[in-house]
């Protein structure tokens, strides 16, 4: 009996090439500006997803090129989001400094935020097209709040532009909207008060598929460090996946390759999709087809192929561009592998 087909993706980001902007950087300056900073950014998107169908990715992004920092660059477009009031605070419960601009009252879009980056994008390929957008809670979290007062209230009013932001999307053909919520990991508490909450109000009734990506961040120093101290068994999973069951998203995403999170956990998703993190972002060696396989299998011991999306586990944001593209090529190869085995 033959079975469904495992399909792919990635978390979202690729490195910039180092002619668009600093590289190796989570805020990178850009290199150019005005007129030649848009044509850079567009040529950058064009090579992001060459390399994604190149490497024969189903689900492809636009790399995230056109955005300085995938938090930011959202919000740079935001009216009551002040950068020139910038503040240096601890974020994801204190991991790592980070200078965030301040919420100085209302916030609203005036006009869409990701329009024009993603009918770019929708106009250079056929495949299944994903958009990421920062996701309420990690959007707070990256923030200086001087006008809501409380989490909550004001995670609550960025999922009200995020709803509206999504309608924008679908109006143009964007076939899933990812909201990225790695701080979910550090609020464990929070999640289950009001960060479900907050998620489904970006998301209910919406026209697209959509996901929530939830990991153990990018592979930077502050995170490795973290990881390290967790001890043996990353349980973080365990409390948030029947909390993520019991939301209105599609797709939920876990962080596999390499980490030490209990791949039991995924029989704890109920009635979604799984993203499955199969390759490491922390790591620079570059994982075989076979590697990619291997843990495509620990998954399917938990969930039917058809539920089953091979994924990297974050963003490939910071990484070297060239490690980040043999990842790809071997994501989609061991993608295929793991497909061939299944007739
Ligand atoms: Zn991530």
């Amino acid at each position: 009996m033959s079975r469904a087909r495992i399909r792919s993706t990635i978390a979202g980001s690729l490195p910039k090439p180092r002619w668009l902007a600093e590289t190796e950087k989570l805020w990178p300056q850009w290199r150019l500006t005005g007129p030649d900073l848009d044509d850079a950014k567009r040529d950058a998107v064009r090579i992001a997803l060459y390399e994604q169908e190149r490497a024969g990715i189903d689900c492809v992004t636009d790399g995230e090129q056109a955005r300085r920092h995938f938090v930011h660059g959202f919000l740079e477009r935001i009216d009551g989001v002040d950068f020139s009031k910038m503040v240096t605070r601890g974020i994801r419960a204190d991991r790592y400094q980070a200078e965030v601009p301040t919420i100085t009252g209302p916030v609203h879009r005036h006009g869409a935020v990701e329009l024009d980056d993603a009918a770019f994008a929708r106009s250079l390929t056929r495949r299944v097209l994903k958009v990421t957008i920062p996701g309420p809670m990690t959007i707070v979290d990256t923030v200086y709040d001087a006008h809501y007062g409380d989490r909550r209230t004001a995670a609550l009013a960025f999922a009200g532009l995020i709803r509206e932001e999504i309608d924008s999307l679908v109006s143009i053909g964007v076939d899933v909207v990812q909201l990225d919520e790695p701080a979910f990991n550090a609020y464990l508490d929070e999640v289950a008060q009001w960060g479900i909450e907050a998620l489904d109000a970006c998301v209910r009734g919406a026209g697209c598929r959509t996901a929530v990506h939830v990991c153990y961040g990018y592979g930077i120093k502050a995170n490795v460090e973290w990881k390290r101290s967790l001890g043996a068994t990353w349980d973080q999973y365990a409390h948030l996946l029947p909390l993520l069951s019991g939301s209105q998203v599609d797709e939920i995403s876990i962080e596999l390759a390499g980490s030490r999170v209990p791949p039991e956990v995924l029989s704890a998703v109920k009635g979604k999709d799984v993203a499955v993190g199969v390759i490491d972002v922390a790591n620079e060696a570059v994982e075989s087809p076979r590697d990619v396989a291997a843990v495509i299998d620990v998954a399917r011991r938990y969930l039917a192929d058809e539920r089953i999306i091979a994924s990297t586990n974050c963003g490939m944001a910071p990484m070297r561009r060239e490690v980040a593209y043999a990842k790809l090529q071997a994501l989609g190869a061991g993608v295929a592998l793991a497909n061939s085995a299944t007739t």
